[in-house]
């Protein structure tokens, strides 16, 4: 499963010149941040080669461990000096691989800092340095009620810089918005060294809307150094409806139904069969594996707004076809529904060796029609493929299974993978909902996109890094990348990366 970039086997010449850069780089950065904070050994620096996209693997030639902005300037300054290239790094939760290393590149990882710098519960905001975890912000603001509402499924462990570089989702953004509609202010440093503030603490900041911009870019733009997110207050109550569909297609067709009657759930998750039974074993949340494909509707809010909607939703599922419906009858049974949620792609481990977890985005009203498409295509590549995803969003994560100890499967799932987001583009959706594009999608990209709109997407990076150091070969294909792709394409090959040294 590992594809290792690039080759292990460095010809002697070219490792010998990599062991002289690296010494050159930590010489020079031992000038700028403390020993402890530049790390060399292959031993130390193994444990960054990958993100979550664990098949795609590189030891990076440094990792950096600064501990404030002015150790992050610092640290670019010596990178643009050398012309080193440089990845940011979070918690390396990442699905997309966007914090791969690059073999002759610097890895910079935000993990220590890590501090609560301001909670105002007053303006409902918080203050915070990007190695933060996501749920340490919801935790921190309990004592005041209030809570962060975007809360990807790996909250427990990604931070904040890593949710704004991929503008994170979860199962709450349908009704309170993802990253882009929750953060407020972005502090951050350019490869140039300068410390630049996108947004304000008020909604609307003047100029250019830079902020937009700049969440979602992946890294290639510039290191978060501190954000300001808004709080939210807590809902007094919460309850949940597991509803089960012996059809998939009818299961999406209720996901409609429910947006059409002018409800937004605070939740609206799918499940398909594969799913809940690879999950229930694992978390025994009570769901329902006869079922073809369960959803979960979350309402929330007072008491009284909680029953009207349930009964609302109720009404709307049954009409849709729901051979069952049951209502969480405590907050225990409802955190219990969310848990096998919450906890599918670690349980996809107990039936297969491996998955690929891609992300595509598609107008609600395709879905019955894409999760077709995509039961037809397990028979074409030989392979099962779990849907669990965020409905309401029309955001599809279809979890590919295979066994990369089998000859040619990883290849399998990958040609799976690209077949099910240019089936997503071709019903009028995107090749990522929230993983971002990374090195994963990257190919894709020439699906979604035409020369033209790519060139300005590059337009976009240069005037940020003019010299394309910030985490480079990642996002945005180049042109003869595409035109290799297109070849590729047509003959059914694969097009191996080739993230060859620089210097
Ligand atoms: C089990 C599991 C479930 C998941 N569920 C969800 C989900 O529900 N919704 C969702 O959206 N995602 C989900 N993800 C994906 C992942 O957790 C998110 O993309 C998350 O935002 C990554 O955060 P991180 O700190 O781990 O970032 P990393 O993986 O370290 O980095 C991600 C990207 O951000 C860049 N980056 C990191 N820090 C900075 C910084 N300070 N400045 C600039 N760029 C930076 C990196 O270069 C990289 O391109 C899931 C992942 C796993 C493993």
């Amino acid at each position: 499963m590992n594809t290792v970039l690039p080759d292990p086997g460095l010809p002697a010449e070219m490792a010998a010149a990599l062991a002289a850069r690296r010494e050159q780089v930590a010489a020079a950065l031992r000038h700028v941040l403390p020993s402890g904070a530049i790390l060399s050994a292959p031993e130390d620096t193994r444990p960054y080669e990958c993100d979550g996209l664990a098949a795609y693997r590189q030891l990076p030639m440094i990792v950096v461990l600064p501990d404030s902005e002015a150790q992050i300037v610092a640290v670019l300054g010596v990178c643009r000096e050398l012309n080193v290239p440089v990845v940011p790094r979070g918690a390396g939760t990442g699905l997309s691989g966007g914090a791969m290393p690059i073999a002759d590149g610097v890895v910079l990882s935000t993990a220590r800092l890590n501090r609560i710098v301001r909670m105002d519960a007053y303006s409902r905001t918080a203050v915070v340095q990007p190695g933060v975890r996501n749920l340490a912000i919801s935790e921190a603001a309990a004592q005041h009620r209030l809570y962060y509402a975007p809360d990807p499924s790996s909250q427990i462990a990604c931070t904040i810089g890593g949710n704004v570089a991929e503008n994170s989702g979860g199962v709450h953004c349908l009704k309170y918005g993802l990253t882009v509609h929750n953060v407020l202010r972005v502090r951050m440093v350019t490869i140039d060294g300068d410390v630049v503030e996108l947004g304000g603490d008020a909604l609307d900041a003047p100029g250019l809307d830079l902020l937009s911009v700049f969440i979602g870019s992946e890294g290639m733009l510039g290191i978060v150094t501190e954000v300001t997110v808004k709080l939210v207050p807590k809902p007094a109550t919460a309850r949940v409806i597991m509803a089960s569909f012996d059809e998939v297609v009818a299961g999406c067709e209720a996901v409609a139904a429910l947006i059409a009657a002018g409800i937004i759930p605070a939740g609206l998750e799918m499940m398909d069969q594969t799913s809940s039974r690879m999950v229930e074993p694992f978390v025994q949340a009570g769901y329902d594996t006869d079922a073809a494909a369960i959803l979960l509707c979350e309402a929330d809010g007072t008491a009284e707004e909680v029953e009207e909607e349930i009964a609302r939703m109720s009404a709307v599922l049954q009409t849709a076809g729901a051979s069952a419906i049951a209502v969480s009858q405590s907050e225990a049974e409802r955190l219990k529904f969310w848990s096998g949620r919450k906890n599918a792609f670690p349980a996809a481990g107990r039936i297969s060796p491996d998955y690929y977890c891609m992300d595509g985005t598609i107008p609600r009203k395709r879905l019955g029609e894409v999760l077709t498409g995509i039961a037809r295509m397990e028979s074409k590549y030989g392979l099962r493929c779990a849907n669990v995803f965020h409905a309401g969003d029309g955001n599809l994560h279809p979890l590919i299974l295979f066994n990369a100890n089998i000859p040619d499967e990883f290849e399998r799932a990958e040609a799976f993978g690209a077949e099910i987001l240019a089936l997503c583009v071709a019903v009028g959706g995107t090749i990522t909902g929230e993983h971002g594009v990374g090195i994963e999608k990257i190919d894709s990209m020439c699906v979604q996109f035409a020369p033209s709109e790519l060139a300005a997407f590059f337009s976009v990076k240069r005037a940020f890094d003019p010299a394309g150091l910030l985490n480079p070969d990642k996002a945005i294909p180049t042109l003869n990348r595409c035109a290799e792709f297109g070849k590729m394409r047509v003959s059914g090959g694969a097009l191996p990366f080739a993230h060859l040294p620089r210097f």
